[in-house]
């Protein structure tokens, strides 16, 4: 029995369409078995919520009086890209403020337009005949330029890696706070929530994929970046509205110590239009599995200590050489969950309808290493040819900090529940709760601080008793 995009979207609009999560369908797939749960269940909603660092927004400011060709531009401090049109502009996630350092960049930047903060525009052109200003500052707000279009080449990885530490110092990176000698184990990615874990084979995931990008509408246009279904690491490249987008979806965030990064909300709804579907929608944390990588080594082929599940990593605990290792997710089951949630209730209330996908993506991807050939010599000598930046993100110093006089507080604001502080306190003040939510025990807490830079969002603060 197949069933088709446009049947689904009539029973959506009559409200009697039966939309299940990814995390309730394995449940029904084993009692009903994948033929009876294809003809039962119409739409299995996925979410993801993590720190997508390709990630961006083009914005559009309109032109001034006189106009101006805009060779750079910054916001709030933090350089876009300009190699495109004369009020066109590309803010990046990654990007650091100049003044700042790591401590506020684009993804920042795209939280406060989002929340309807003004943003400070500054551009310098060269002057031309018909672009003759050459300096220019003002305020814009979101709803001041004529677009903003969230754009991000690689989101959604179907799994991802999980990160540990054997060397005997502090690591700061991507995967957030490792601690050394096998001090804590972090991972990223919703497991059985994954968008593409329910899709690998990309039967109904492709170009023109409607989905919820950040709480507003936006689409899959492509696969993203370094696509390797292959290997089990599918990537989406995806695009929205960002003045429809809500500022509960998207978090800008620092991993103290590497850089900036933006949390993306993704909500990806998968129509059940085969048994196969229905059979590849039944996937749980214990199918996926994972390697857990050495990040002690600076190689590019970090050693492969294990393999691992996402149920095991959830458990808390891994054993890795014996030792029982903390693990913590980077990204947030919590939101992942609830997105996926409000996606099913939007589908249920006929708000949101399927689209049929224009073209599938490609089964066969490229994550090659990079071909390092010698660059001709006047490239590598030219100045400013390769630009160092400092680690200015170092700002909060870890040395050890008298007991007692101060204690956690966390800003429930901010938190977006990813449980990266879980495994950095080791007096259990952190720890994953009902629904995989972030709870504070503060009582417990020695003021040791050693979790307050280990959180991405700014969350945590070290207040006096
Ligand atoms: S306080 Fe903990 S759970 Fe909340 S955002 Fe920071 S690291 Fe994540
Ligand atoms: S500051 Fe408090 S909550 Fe943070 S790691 Fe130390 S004891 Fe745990």
């Amino acid at each position: 029995m197949a069933k088709s995009v446009a049947g689904i979207n009539r029973k959506i609009r009559a409200g009697k369409a039966v939309v299940v999560t990814a995390e309730e369908m394995p449940a029904l797939v084993k009692d009903l078995g994948p033929k009876r749960a294809a003809e039962k269940v119409d739409v299995v909603t996925t979410g993801t919520f993590g720190a997508m660092c390709s990630s961006g927004v083009w914005l559009n400011f309109g032109h001034s009086d006189p106009p101006i060709k805009m060779q750079r531009v910054w916001l709030n401090d933090v350089e876009a890209y300009t190699g495109v049109a004369a009020v066109d502009a590309y803010i990046g996630a990654t990007q650091m403020s100049e003044t700042l350092g790591m401590t506020y960049g684009g993804g920042h930047v795209i939280e406060d337009l989002v929340c309807g903060r003004k943003v400070r525009l500054r551009a310098e052109g060269y002057g031309t005949d018909c672009y003759p200003t050459k300096e220019l500052e003002t305020e814009l707000s979101l709803e001041d330029v004529n677009q903003a279009t969230m754009s991000n080449p690689r989101n959604a990885y179907q799994r991802y890696n999980v990160a540990t530490n054997s060397t005997g110092r502090t690591l700061r990176t991507y995967m957030g706070k490792l601690l050394p000698h096998f001090g804590n184990a972090t991972y990223s990615g919703a497991g059985v929530l994954s968008p593409i874990s329910n899709d690998p084979t990309l039967e109904t995931i492709g170009i023109g994929t409607r989905i919820s990008l950040c709480g507003g509408t936006g689409h899959v246009v492509g696969s993203g970046t370094q696509h390797n279904p292959a290997d089990g690491f599918a990537t989406l490249m995806v695009q929205g509205d960002l003045k429809t987008m809500r500022k509960e979806h998207l978090r800008g965030a620092t991993f103290s110590g590497y850089g900036c990064t933006l949390y993306v909300g993704i909500g990806l709804p998968i129509p059940v239009l085969n048994e196969k579907v229905a059979r590849s929608t039944a996937i749980t944390d214990a199918d996926i599995s994972v390697k857990v990588l050495d990040y002690g080594s600076s190689r590019r082929g970090r050693p492969a200590l294990r393999m691992v599940s996402y149920k095991e990593l959830r458990s808390g605990s891994i054993k890795i050489g014996g030792k029982d290792v903390t693990t913590s997710s980077v990204s947030s089951q919590f939101m992942a969950r609830r997105i996926a949630l409000e996606l099913k209730k939007s589908i249920e209330e006929g708000k949101f309808l399927l689209t049929q996908c224009a073209e599938r993506l490609p089964l066969q991807g490229s994550a090659r290493p990079m071909v390092e050939r010698r660059p001709p010599l006047s490239l590598a000598r030219r100045p400013g040819g390769v630009q160092q930046v400092e680690a200015a993100g170092e700002v909060r110093a870890s040395a050890p900090r008298p007991k007692g006089r101060e204690g956690i507080s966390r800003d429930d604001g901010r938190c977006v529940r990813c449980g990266a502080c879980v495994s950095l306190c080791k007096f259990g003040v952190h720890r994953y709760g009902k629904e995989q939510n972030v709870t504070v025990a503060a009582d417990k807490c020695t003021g040791c601080g050693l979790c307050v830079d280990g959180c991405p969002t700014g969350a945590l603060s070290l207040v006096p008793k």
